[in-house]
């Protein structure tokens, strides 16, 4: 890894594992829905669905039909189910690119249902419910008439049916609250003609409340697979999922500067003795937020180094003081495991004030991805 200024380790053996585990996990019958969008949260969405694809990851998640085109270049053998909604001139990539869309609305069963009259098939969707996230989907106490309203409606063809929770991860009372406004809506349904269809609710925080005695027959997992936890504590950490992804940089240059001395932009840091810094080889355009100024740590030579003043867009400036056999060049980790050290992106996280969703899609486009494949740990 010497030849790079910045660059993330994508671990594929530590996805397969992870998707193994979680399966391993779930009753049999669980299909399993493999979320990624954003580029696979920053890990890249063509090496990580390939390797999902063999696997045992049954269908596809992507925010958009811009994202599902780029994975449906990889090949036609997977279901793909578009999340977001699909504006009126992207309609067409639907049947082009063979994917499954999401309705919530009135709107847009009529377009879609003209839509694929023109292309002369019918349209798989499915139908999500709003059962308290406030976002996309048909309010559960209306789920009924839209179910009805999609009956009617010629050249659709009803694939699924869906909710989301807003507080998986933080509020087990208000998820069950949600659950069963979604159990509600799934007894509505006539028993004949629906069997076949996919009924999904839980991300991965959701994991944590699943019960095999609910007619869900499949669940949509994002964060869990890339081996991190939705919070802290989790009873999911039994799983033991292995993080996927670790990020690194380089010592750029070495020097001491004497104590009193402003350190970076704004100057929020003064030097409260003679310090040897390290400049590292990222900042903020690489994916280290500026809410990680004078917050948080990075190690190098197997040892926590704390970050002194602004994180600026291509450099940081670390703490060395104490690693005085610290050298120009030296791997600077920022998220993952050196030696005896390890910075989880949890841990990164509570310093960028973000949640690790977030930490993964700030890695920018200018951090090479690097893949291997470990063996078992
Ligand atoms: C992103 C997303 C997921 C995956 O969530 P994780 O918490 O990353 O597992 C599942 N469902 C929907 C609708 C999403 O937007």
């Amino acid at each position: 890894m010497k030849h790079y200024r910045c660059w993330a380790e994508i671990d594929l053996g530590a996805l397969e594992r992870n998707l193994g585990r979680i399966r391993a996990a779930l009753p049999a019958h669980v299909k399993y829905v493999a979320v990624v969008k954003a580029d696979a949260y920053g890990h890249g969405m063509p090496q990580m669905a390939t390797r999902l694809m063999q696997s045992g990851a049954h269908l596809f998640a992507v925010a958009n039909v811009y994202e599902a085109a780029e994975l449906r270049e990889i090949g036609t053998g997977w279901p793909i189910l578009v999340l977001g909604p699909v504006l009126p001139e992207e309609e067409r990539y639907l049947a082009e690119y063979k994917l499954i869309a999401t309705v919530s609305t009135e709107d847009e069963i009529t377009r879609l249902s003209e839509r694929a009259k023109t292309a002369g098939e019918p349209l798989p969707i499915h139908l999500k419910i709003d059962t308290g996230m406030g976002r996309l989907g048909v309010w559960h106490e209306e789920a009924a008439r839209m179910l009805s309203l999609i009956a009617a409606t010629p050249h659709l063809r009803l694939e699924g049916i869906y909710t989301h929770f807003s507080s998986a991860d933080s509020d087990p009372a208000f998820t069950l609250e949600q659950r069963n406004r979604f159990l509600r809506v799934l007894d509505s349904l006539p028993a004949h003609g629906t069997e076949h269809l996919l009924v999904h609710a839980d991300n991965s925080a959701g994991l944590e409340t699943f019960s095999p005695d609910q007619p869900v027959n499949a669940v949509r997992i994002g964060l869990l697979q890339f081996g991190c936890l939705p919070y802290p504590d989790s009873f999911l950490s039994s799983l033991r999922p292995e993080p996927v992804l670790s990020f690194h940089a380089r010592i750029g240059i070495i020097k001491t500067l004497p104590a009193g001395t402003p350190i970076s932009y704004g100057q929020t840091h003064r030097l409260e003795r003679d310090t040897r810094l390290g400049v590292v080889t990222a900042g903020y355009g690489d994916g280290i937020p500026t809410t990680m100024s004078n917050r948080g740590a990075v190690i190098i030579r197997g040892k926590r180094c704390p970050i002194l003043g602004r994180v600026t867009m291509d450099q940081t400036i670390v703490d060395i003081t104490d690693l005085p056999e610290a050298n120009p060049g030296d791997t600077v980790t920022i998220i993952g495991r050196q030696a005896q050290e390890h910075i989880p992106v949890e841990e990164f996280s509570r310093w960028a004030q973000c949640v690790p969703w977030e930490a993964f899609c700030s890695i920018t486009k200018r951090v090479t991805r690097l893949y291997r494949t470990s063996r078992v740990q």
